[in-house]
């Protein structure tokens, strides 16, 4: 399938693009000559968005045929809404992110937005309404200021600066050697993951899609950088159709929905305080984090008193 031609190192950076959801797939992909997963249906049609309300219904996946990793999901995300999935590492979660984007096709059920079956549409016109801002961002070998614009080639240098400032990473790139202009990814000045994460925000606000999916990083992250990211992904996903990955339970109070997966199933289901009051899974999961979280605030005291 791939074209020996093609140096080894490319493959993996256009594979881990290709995963992290950034790079235009279908360009890459006539780029590499290689043919992809996933193909347009014969005489597909372009994807119309009324309102933008994703559904899942009884979605069966699995990546080899020996191991089930989706058992029959179903959920909606109404249009403008914000569904928060959590669950144990390994639970599914961002296959269910990649699904939305269709690297991979279903085995079963079924997968719409605003009632149109993915497999149906063209896969260039569902991923222009959606943006994707990955756990773990990769950076193209250019300058910020590319990095943010390519959610948006035509934007103005005022749109990318004005993006930068909403994703709470303008004042970090005025202390760059220079500026804008600087250039980041793994030949230019590493990013820390948090950077690198804003830098992904800058550009899917640039990009302004209807629909969003967000993974949020795992990475310890400090707090200020966490509120910071925090207050940029609300600016984002406000008014939009918003499916978030969260990590932290702390950033999902505020869900419409929250879906608690376990092992390819939905375990619970249900707002914030209607999930403690079951004190199931997600009562545990958040009992956890609050009880690791003071252990970690008591032991800041104790480092500060010294
Ligand atoms: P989560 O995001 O909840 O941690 P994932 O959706 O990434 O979980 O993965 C669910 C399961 O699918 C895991 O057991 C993982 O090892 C497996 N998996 C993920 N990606 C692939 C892949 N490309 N090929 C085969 N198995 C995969
Ligand atoms: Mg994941």
């Amino acid at each position: 399938l791939l074209q020996l031609s093609v140096p080894l190192n490319f493959i993996g950076f256009v594979y881990r693009e290709i995963r992290q959801g950034l790079t235009d797939i279908e360009q890459m992909f006539e780029l590499l000559e290689v043919e992809p997963e996933v193909v347009d249906k014969p005489g597909a049609r372009e994807l119309v968005i009324a309102r933008g309300a994703i559904a899942f219904k009884d979605v069966h996946f699995a990546y080899d045929p020996e191991r089930p990793i989706l058992k029959g999901i179903s959920f909606d995300v109404p249009a403008g809404k914000t569904v928060a999935i959590v669950g144990p590492s390994g639970a599914g979660k961002s296959t269910i992110s990649r699904l939305l984007y269709r690297f991979y096709d279903i085995q079963g059920g079924a997968i719409t937005i605003d009632g149109q079956d993915l497999r149906e549409v063209t896969q260039a016109s569902l991923r222009r309404v959606i943006g994707m801002v990955p756990q773990d961002t990769v950076l193209f070998n250019d300058t910020v200021a590319y990095n943010i614009r390519y959610g948006r080639p035509s934007a103005t240098e005022a749109e990318v600066h004005a993006a930068a400032e909403v994703a709470q990473i303008k004042h970090f790139i005025r202390t760059l050697p220079d500026g804008f202009d600087t250039k980041v990814g793994e030949r230019g000045l590493k990013l820390s993951g948090g950077e690198k994460q804003r830098v992904a925000i800058a550009r899917t606000i640039l990009k302004s899609p209807p629909i969003l999916i967000l993974d949020e990083a795992t990475s310890a992250l400090d707090t200020t950088t966490e509120h910071d990211i925090q207050s940029a992904l609300d600016v984002v996903s406000k008014n939009r159709t918003t499916l978030v990955i969260a990590h932290r339970l702390s950033t999902v109070i505020s869900a419409d929905e929250i879906i608690v997966l376990r092992d390819g199933q939905i375990a619970e289901r249900g707002t914030h305080v209607a999930l403690l009051e079951k004190e199931g899974l997600y009562a545990s999961m958040w009992n956890r984090q609050r009880e690791a979280t003071q252990a970690e605030e008591q032991l800041r005291k104790v480092r500060e008193s010294d």
